[in-house]
């Protein structure tokens, strides 16, 4: 088995980052970007790693009003 890691996606870099250090907390592997294209680009140049794509996360909390 090889590692495996948790995609993370979100535009607000402090969420990410703290999902990621969330990940890395419980021995998980995260890679984690503030654009979607570039987590697409990062795919599709190799990473054999990511399995999960975690996006928009704690979206909610901009349901408020807030476009995307
Ligand atoms: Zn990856």
């Amino acid at each position: 088995m090889h590692a495996k890691a948790i995609m993370v996606v979100d535009d607000d870099k402090d969420i990410v980052r703290a999902v990621r250090l969330g990940l890395e907390n419980t021995g998980s592997q995260a890679h984690d970007f503030t654009d979607p294209i570039l987590a697409l680009q990062h795919v599709e140049q190799g990473c054999r790693q990511c399995e999960v794509l975690v996006s928009g996360v704690m979206n909610e909390k901009y349901s408020s009003g807030s476009p995307t």
